[in-house]
């Protein structure tokens, strides 16, 4: 029994949520925590001040948010009990929808307000009863001192991406706040680096914290060699697969990973159409035993690929993998280091391949943050038919970009919105002409999109 009790935590089960959260992190997709939910979860949950260092893409809004849930429990009175505070409308828009997403099993009533249009509406919102509140400083300050908001019954304070906030200068409404709401609360500060500012900030705000910090783990990068190929669009990224891997020998036992379950289905049938060997796809959707089944035929060596989701990628115990291959750039940033732990043997042509489009070579230079280090690039070979890039596909990654700049700069106004029109990418100024009968992949898609 003591065993037991002392059982490692590895699962959301284990954290003790409730079933309703539980139902909603399997619907998101989220099949075991992040490393920072598994340090995070359990001292939030315990009553403790937490300063959590962590940047985004590590699961860290799910680390405080499925605790305050959990807190929260249900809609009750009618002023918020737990305020989040985010330096830009994107960010604090962000975690509202994560509320959205992890709350949508519970009563729990939330919003978010932010400057930038008049207040009218949020006060409306916020009039009718809530329990979470997500905000930006100065509008939660002046929608206070308007005496349209209550902050006595305030349990818990976040602070996220708190060396933003102090950059941003809003130092000032935080301290206003701090004067404000109760004294007694729980206090919680997310910050991507240990600023001096942040240091200071914390030592004011948080009570005898407990101090978490994701650092990359001693991964296996340095020894694994690494490629990185610009792939503008999903067409191309499906004719890159189809090139590389035309080599039987080396690239004999291969992991795709991909976004998206629909990735996962629509790469699993291509390979299986064009007969490149037998294929496995593992993705949330399968069933326990399928995804077992998959993994004993790969690894007994019967089947060439692989095709996988973050949420499986964790599970894969394979060894001699001769390849892996991203597919699509991971959301979780240190899930690329859980893919590319997948394999051991370094080739020439690189046993980590990736391909990246213009929106996710963003997430590729975060990532090379996470890793301290640049995965070499290389062009992509001349044999590789580079397909047009599509109206809706040119029109999301616009979009995807817009929203990584503003989430970075709130100030940044947004070119997506300005150019309705087509504007070439650098991809589009020096390819090839693309072909319009399509390569048979798309007898599967409806649209060319490949979007987060
Ligand atoms: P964040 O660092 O909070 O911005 O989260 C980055 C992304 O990871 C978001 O798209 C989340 O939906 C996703 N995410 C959070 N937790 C998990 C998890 N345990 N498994 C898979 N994805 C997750």
């Amino acid at each position: 029994m003591a065993e037991e009790a002392e059982k490692e935590v590895t699962t959301f089960e284990d954290f003790k949520l409730n079933r309703q959260l539980l139902n909603a992190i399997e619907e998101a997709g989220y099949e075991k925590p992040t490393p920072i939910q598994l340090k995070a979860i359990p001292i939030i949950m315990g009553g403790h001040d937490v300063m959590g260092i962590a940047q985004t893409g590590t699961g860290k809004t799910a680390a405080f948010l499925l605790p305050i849930l959990m807190k929260v429990k249900y809609a009750q009175g009618m002023n918020p009990r737990a305020i989040i505070l985010a330096p830009t409308r994107e960010l604090a828009m962000q975690i509202e929808e994560n509320i959205t997403l992890l709350g949508k099993y519970t009563d729990i009533r939330h919003t978010v307000i932010y400057g930038g249009l008049g207040p009218k509406t949020q006060i409306e919102t916020i009039n009718k009863g809530l329990d979470i509140l997500v905000a930006t400083p100065k509008r939660l300050m002046e929608l206070y001192l308007k005496g349209e908001l209550i902050l006595k019954e305030v349990k818990t304070l976040v602070l996220d991406e708190a060396d933003k906030m102090m950059d941003m200068g809003f130092m000032p409404q935080i301290r206003q706040l701090l004067e404000v709401i109760p004294r007694k609360r729980q206090n919680l500060l997310f910050s991507a680096t240990m600023h001096p500012k942040v240091v200071e900030l914390s030592e004011e705000f948080l009570e005898f914290p407990t101090r978490i910090e994701v650092t990359p783990q001693a991964t296996p990068v340095e020894t694994v060699s690494q490629v990185l190929y610009q792939v503008p669009n999903l067409r191309t990224k499906i004719a890159m697969l189809e090139h590389i891997i035309k080599d039987k020998e080396a690239f004999n036992r291969v992991i795709i990973f991909t976004r998206s379950k629909k990735n996962a289905e629509d790469v699993a049938k291509f390979l299986e159409r064009r007969e490149y060997g037998e294929v496995r796809a593992i993705h949330g959707n399968k069933g326990q035993n399928t995804r077992i089944n998959s993994m004993e035929a790969f690894k007994g060596g019967d089947v060439r690929f692989l095709v996988a989701t973050d949420v499986a990628s964790r599970g894969i115990d394979v060894t001699m993998v001769s390849h892996v291959i991203n597919f699509d750039v991971p959301f979780v940033y240190e899930d690329y280091v859980h893919r590319i732990g997948r394999t051991g043997r370094a080739e020439n042509v690189g046993a980590a391949i990736t391909f990246a489009n213009p929106a996710e070579m963003y997430h590729i230079r975060k990532i090379e943050n996470l890793i301290r280090m640049q995965i070499p690039e290389q062009p992509m070979p001349p044999e590789v038919k580079i397909h047009d890039i599509t109206f809706d596909e040119q029109q999301a990654i616009a979009r995807d970009i817009d929203h990584q700049k503003r989430s970075e700069n709130p100030d940044f106004k947004g070119a997506f919105h300005e150019k309705k029109g087509r504007h070439k990418s650098n991809f589009e100024k020096g390819k090839k002409k693309g072909d319009p009968k399509n390569s048979g992949w798309q007898k599967t898609k409806k649209k060319g999109g490949n979007r987060r």
